[in-house]
């Protein structure tokens, strides 16, 4: 998986544009391996969780360290997008009702070979950096799905670059 399976199909970048799944789970290989575990500070620890497994995106086989990551196509690697898509609202919802946060990577990708990763920490996020979406309308193929904004703009100064 990751630079092999995108560029097999011979489309580079327009594929990681252009195809979302394909994006998300490049983010997830590049945070693998490129990061070390922010909890426990090893090495080649992280891994991706499977797709199913709804609250995180990586895990640290060494520490159990969970962590969300977000990928986003972006022309400028130096800056984090004001806003990037989430998730289901309801989930987060219920989770920050509940006081659990999850560490997120955030991974901007702009070519094949040009990327970079920003952090932000559960203890540095806040419950407004999480926007709801209007609801999907009834003609939509996920009719009253409800997403959330991360709204990065509001917590800048708190997300670090790691690569
Ligand atoms: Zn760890």
């Amino acid at each position: 998986m990751g630079w092999r399976s995108i560029s097999s199909r011979g489309g580079g970048y327009s594929n990681v544009s252009t195809n979302k799944q394909e994006l998300g789970k490049l983010g997830e290989v590049l945070v693998v391996q490129n990061c070390s575990c922010p909890r426990c500070k090893r090495d080649n620890v992280l891994q991706r969780l499977p797709q199913n497994f709804r609250c995180a995106d990586v895990i640290c086989d060494f520490c159990g360290y969970l962590g969300q990551v977000k990928a986003s196509t972006s022309i400028n690697l130096d800056l984090v997008p004001k806003r990037i898509p989430g998730a289901a609202w309801g989930v987060q919802r219920d989770r920050m009702k509940a006081g659990f946060f999850f560490p997120l990577f955030i991974v901007l990708v702009k070519s094949k070979t040009e990327f970079a990763i920003y952090y932000l920490s559960a203890d540095l996020q806040t419950k407004k950096m999480f926007v709801p979406r209007k609801k999907l309308s009834d003609q939509a193929q996920r009719a009253g799905w409800q997403g959330f904004m991360y709204d990065m703009d509001s917590v800048a100064d708190r997300v670090i670059r790691l690569v």
